[in-house]
């Protein structure tokens, strides 16, 4: 079907032919296999907070979990352009977002696990995460601040060979479908072992779940959130649930820095996903604007409509081109290890993107809805189901905004002259 929307060739984000056709069949599928169900699957799970099955099943058919996981993991062996292009077409066709970020979350931080993990816990996980057995996702915010990593509570004491990790992770994406799918699964969890600062903390892959067996010493509630209903979010108590040493992800001591490895990746992919989702609210609002009528005149005549269409088709350009020189230079560091780039390269323009991409969505939103009038206030408005689901991104889901701020001002400025 071809967009109402005339965008702008854009040589900058320029594919490769394998990336295209990638591209090409991502779409196609999304439009066929998510398209259709996703105001069904977001309804479902507000009311009974469903686990998405269907949704889950069909994107690992497609080979969407676990995408830029090594081959001998079980994972797709993927590069991070494509995993941005899938997140985007996945978000275009499930505007609520929920099914993009339940890819994103089981591409970003499985990825994670494939790099730093012990090779018995990851190869395990991947694989399931993969056939959309398992969910694998991230709990570091507690409730006194999910800005404030460095200083958050949650333990790991030493037991014999493992650890215990006791603690409360709240606003935890994923925890209905941790308990809900067959294998289960779990988190990186970042939980305290040494001294205070984000120097005593160690990541774990920490599954509640595994093989359909659920551990003792764990217990979780669900919240009723706003949007993004596909997705659960809930708290998770570890109250001493006991781990082995193949559990641990890298070294101890080395938690936080891992959490930014994986933020800088999962951060891409969702700003990807806010694109993908402003796409289709500005298609959405082209075809209302052009056949609307007020004053015997379509909307999208009067040029107070028209320059803030123009403004919005902007900023979304700008946000997308972020989202693509990120996935680029993230390509660069971890799949061709260019010489010449390194992980902190990736700081400032992935922050940049994740800065633009949820609030240039929210622009868009808030004007899409407007432009529908009355009739968008209406719960069921698809236009509001994906600004709700979008406005997870403006207040604080994958780190706070004022965080991105911060990152970008610490790299741009230098480190000592952002610290008093
Ligand atoms: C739908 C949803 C899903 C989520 N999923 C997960 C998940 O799967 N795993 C997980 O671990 N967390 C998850 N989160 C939590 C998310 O990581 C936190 O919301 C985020 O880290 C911000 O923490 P906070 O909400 O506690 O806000 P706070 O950290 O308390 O921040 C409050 C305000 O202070 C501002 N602020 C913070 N630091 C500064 C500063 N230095 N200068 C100026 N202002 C500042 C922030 O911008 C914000 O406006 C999710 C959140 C949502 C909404």
């Amino acid at each position: 079907m071809s967009s109402p929307v005339n965008f702008p060739k854009n040589p900058l984000i320029s594919l490769t032919q394998d990336e295209e056709l990638f591209r090409s069949s991502v779409a196609e599928f999304a439009a066929r296999e998510i398209a259709p169900s996703w105001e069904r699957w977001d309804q479902e799970s507000s009311e009974r907070h469903v686990v998405q099955r269907e949704m889950i099943s069909r994107l690992a058919g497609q080979g969407l979990l676990a995408m830029t996981c090594s081959p001998e993991h079980g994972g797709q062996g993927g590069t991070q352009t494509m995993a941005t292009i899938a997140l985007e077409e996945l978000a275009y066709a499930d505007p609520s977002v929920g099914s993009a970020v339940y890819a994103l979350l089981n591409i970003g931080w499985p990825f994670l696990l494939g790099m730093y993990g012990r090779q018995e816990v990851a190869g395990s996980v991947i694989e399931r995460v993969s056939r959309g057995e398992a969910f694998f996702g991230i709990a570091s915010t507690e409730s006194q601040g999910g800005s404030d990593i460095a200083n958050l509570k949650s333990s790991a004491a030493k037991k014999g060979d493992g650890y215990v990790i006791s603690g409360t992770k709240s606003f935890i994406s994923g925890v209905n479908e941790v308990f809900g799918l067959p294998w289960g699964g779990g988190w990186f969890v970042l939980a305290r072992t040494g001294g205070p600062g984000r120097a005593g903390l160690s990541g774990f892959a920490a599954l509640p779940k595994e093989g359909g067996r659920v551990a003792p010493g764990v217990s979780h509630s669900l919240f009723e959130v706003a949007g993004k209903h596909s997705l659960s979010t809930g708290s998770v108590t570890f109250d001493g649930l006991e781990v082995g040493r193949g559990n641990l992800v890298g070294e101890e001591g080395r938690g936080f820095y891992l959490a930014m490895e994986g933020f800088n990746c999962a951060r891409i992919l969702v700003a990807a996903a806010c694109v993908g989702a402003s796409r289709w609210l500005l298609e959405r609002a082209a075809e209302w604007l052009k056949s609307r009528e007020i004053g015997g005149r379509r909307l999208s005549s009067y040029q107070s409509v028209g320059f803030r269409f123009a403004e919005l088709v902007g900023k979304y350009e700008a946000a997308r081109m972020m989202v693509y020189r990120a996935a680029r230079l993230f390509d660069k560091v971890y799949f061709e290890r260019q010489p010449g780039y390194s992980k902190g390269d990736l700081n400032a323009p992935v922050a940049m993107a994740k800065m633009m991409g949820p609030e240039v969505s929210m622009e868009i939103g808030q004007e899409v809805m407007r432009w529908f009038g009355a009739s968008s206030f209406v719960r069921s408005h698809p236009v509001q189901r994906s600004v709700l689901g979008l406005l997870s991104y403006v207040v604080g889901a994958e780190g706070a905004q004022n965080v991105m701020k911060y990152i970008v001002s610490r790299e741009v400025l230098g480190h000592d002259s952002v610290r008093d």
